[in-house]
């Protein structure tokens, strides 16, 4: 038996800066990882993902090089060449966390997979070890949805998009969420044909309308394909590699494409772990149920990032930790309910999000002012020649508290955060409003934006 005060399972966003804390606090930390070091965002989630976004923007901007008066010949892409400058940022990532993580005082670093036997003890392979206080952090995997025919056809997901070092001719995305439009737009401007598959009537439908129609026209005018209201979808072998059936109301009743993806949602990493074993209970999707402190239904068992169902960030799962640290060992008291919804869609223009969205604060029953403002009113946007999309921002009449707020625009996924501390502080609008912004940015908006509010019907 190896004894330990603390364990840690997984290597994610919030496993190796607690493991650092808590050994930095003279612990004796025992860290499991059972497969690249860093998990889902850096070896197949935002890393790679935002590296091959940067490729596929180069590309279009190269396309466009005429819209700014410059002369390029034709624009070839070299998919290796890009996949390679992806997996030299990936590898630097995984190898130095590893490197780091091995080079802690009082950190012993396992490799393999974790199992509890109860509350206290963790099998790794042969080896026992126990400790007081665990924290599990295993993240979540691709879901692969039961659909008919979905055995029979190779399919590919965010994991094993990640080995793609050629153009497929003919992408189909199943899910029109966040991971779907990301693929689907980098791919179309690598040069794949894309149709993107989605079962909602709307694109991300967690957004609002508005956002999500703006979403559509941005991707469709670039020739993407998109069915929505795909119902009872099917997979079968075709000529061309896969068909999908969709019986969409509107269209043809199924698309055929040399490659799938399958991009509809994730399952937490809970299934293998002895959850019953050690008396950590779970919802019935498999997430570890935890209260506000992060705390599982067993004794000094805690569960952080995606596998409580809090969160589906990186920024989630790292504030996460920091809810765990400090609480632990700074005497603080915080809670994950203090935590503002905050994140980002990379599409080109980017969807930067806060707080509610008009749905969600017309259900809590606020008295609503919206601003609103398209992107062409934006001088920044349109010097970069970039002016899709538009922004909008929710205040509750009442308090003049920032309720929400949508940026889809250049520039979107930073400008939302002028918004942030104000929502943190609980401040008026008036605060944000008066501020001065540089000129010319997207940002210098948020002002004139919040200057013209009118009350929401
Ligand atoms: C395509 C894609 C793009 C994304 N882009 C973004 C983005 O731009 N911004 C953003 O904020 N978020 C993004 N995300 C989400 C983000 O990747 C996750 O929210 C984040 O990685 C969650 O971190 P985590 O710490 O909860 O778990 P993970 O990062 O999933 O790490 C869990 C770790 O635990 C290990 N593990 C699991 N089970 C065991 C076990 N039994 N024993 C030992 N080890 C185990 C796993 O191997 C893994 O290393 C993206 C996700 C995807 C899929």
């Amino acid at each position: 038996m190896n004894r330990y005060d603390a364990i840690v399972i997984g290597t994610g966003q919030a496993g190796p800066s607690l493991a650092n804390r808590l050994a930095s606090a003279a612990m004796r930390v025992a860290v499991i990882e059972r497969g690249h070091f860093g998990g889902t965002c850096v070896n197949n989630g935002c890393t790679p993902t935002k590296t091959l976004v940067a490729s596929a923007y180069a590309a279009r901007l190269a396309r466009r090089a005429a819209d700014y008066g410059l002369e390029v010949g034709p624009v070839k892409v070299d998919m290796a060449r890009v996949k390679a400058r992806k997996d030299a940022l990936v590898d630097r990532s995984t190898k130095s966390l590893e490197s780091w993580l091995r080079g802690l005082n009082n950190v012993t670093v396992y490799v393999g997979e974790a199992r509890f036997r109860d509350a206290h003890t963790v099998m790794v392979g042969a080896q026992t070890l126990s400790a007081e206080r665990i924290f599990i952090n295993v993240g979540g995997r691709p879901h692969v949805p039961d659909l008919p025919g979905v055995r029979q056809v190779p399919y590919l997901t965010n994991e094993s998009m990640m080995g793609v070092d050629f153009v497929p001719p003919h992408l189909v995305i199943v899910g029109g969420s966040y991971v779907g439009l990301e693929f689907g737009q980098m791919y179309r401007r690598f040069g794949s044909r894309v149709t993107i598959i989605e079962m909602a009537p709307r694109l991300v439908s967690r957004e609002d309308p508005d956002v999500s129609d703006a979403i559509r026209d941005i991707l469709a005018a670039e020739d993407i394909a998109i069915r929505l209201e795909a119902k009872c979808l099917a997979l079968e072998a075709a000529p061309e590699g896969v068909r999908i059936n969709v019986d969409c109301q509107i269209g043809a009743p199924s698309v055929a494409g040399t490659h799938v993806l399958l991009a509809v949602g994730r399952v937490p990493n809970t299934d293998g772990l002895g959850l019953r074993e050690a008396g950590i209970e779970t919802d019935e999707r498999g997430y570890i149920k935890v209260d506000e402190t992060l705390a599982t239904s067993a004794r000094n068992v805690y569960a952080l990032g995606d596998c409580n169902g809090r969160g589906a960030f990186t920024h989630t799962a790292y504030n996460d930790y920091e809810i765990v640290a400090d609480n632990l060992l700074s005497g603080a008291a915080r809670k994950v309910s203090d935590r503002i919804p905050i994140y980002g869609l990379f599409t080109d223009p980017p969807l930067g999000r806060v707080g509610r969205t008009e749905a969600e604060a017309r259900r809590e029953g606020y008295p609503i002012l919206i601003g609103r403002m398209p992107m062409t009113d934006v001088a920044r946007a349109r010097e970069k020649g970039e002016t899709q999309g538009f922004m909008k921002v929710l205040v509750d009449a009442r308090s003049k508290e920032i309720l929400g707020a949508a940026i889809l625009g250049v520039g979107g996924d930073e400008a939302v955060h002028s918004l942030v501390d104000a929502m943190y502080g609980h401040l008026p609008y008036t605060v944000v409003q008066h501020g001065v912004r540089i000129h010319p940015t997207v940002s210098e908006l948020i002002p004139t934006m919040l200057g013209e509010l009118t009350p929401l019907t």
